[in-house]
């Protein structure tokens, strides 16, 4: 019964979701920690695009999920993994390194593949590791172009975790701007549970949604 009333929960919140999506707008399924039974709820529903943000999770959800399922990696990626998700994984959304690009490089030509990928620009006023400054991207995305098994995509950014709507906004702004200057771009990659109306409204065409969706995760 519980189940039951969690299988439809996980559908009704994606259609509700879905119906408020612009055309131009694809969302990526934020998986992580969520069940098989859970993503093939909301497969069964029409969703195609899962997010995960551990390569070992990920692999073992390709392996027992239906094989039309596109995956993206949205978590920080440590070089000595990218061969495990090479052979199947569609978008990278976090490469913040000509380090990690070499070895997307490296793995996708042993797969004989085209890794599409994201760079990851910091624009989060809080402190956090991950993505490169802005000022970075320039030579990055030049950097990029040398890879023949890598397809540089876009951009993707995380806002900083605050209520402050105007500051989200400022800093979604910054990427927008970014997308806009480098018109070869065609992804922008925005926006989670608590913000993606905002990054939509600034330009985002493709959100990032967990919670909204499976519900509150518990690690
Ligand atoms: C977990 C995660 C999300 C989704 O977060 P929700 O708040 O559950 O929607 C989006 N992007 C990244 C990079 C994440 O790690």
């Amino acid at each position: 019964m519980c189940n039951f009333i969690a299988m439809n929960s996980i559908q009704n919140n994606l259609s509700t979701l879905k119906s408020n999506l612009p055309e131009r707008v694809s969302l990526v399924a934020v998986s992580k920690t969520k069940s098989e039974n859970e993503l093939l709820q909301a497969y069964d529903a029409g969703q195609r695009i899962f997010g995960e943000n551990k390569i070992q999770e990920m692999a073992t959800k390709f392996e027992a999920l239906p094989k039309d399922i596109e995956w993206h990696m949205i978590g920080h990626v440590q070089t000595n993994k990218v061969k495990y998700m090479a052979p199947f994984v569609d978008m990278i959304h976090t490469v913040d390194s000509i380090k990690l690009l070499k070895e997307i490089q490296k793995q996708a030509l042993k797969n004989d593949r085209v890794i599409k990928c994201l760079i990851q620009v910091r624009i989060a006023k809080e402190e956090t590791k991950f993505g490169i400054p802005s000022n970075e991207l320039d030579p990055l995305l030049k950097h990029a172009k040398s890879f023949s098994n890598i397809k540089i995509k876009g951009l993707m950014g995380m806002a900083s975790f605050t209520k402050n709507k105007k500051q989200i906004r400022n800093e979604f702004k910054l990427l927008a701007n970014l997308f806009k200057y480098h018109s070869d771009l065609q992804v922008l990659s925005m926006g989670m549970s608590g913000d993606y109306l905002i990054a939509i409204e600034e330009g985002a065409n493709m959100i990032r949604v967990g919670s909204k969706i499976f519900g509150e995760r518990n690690y």
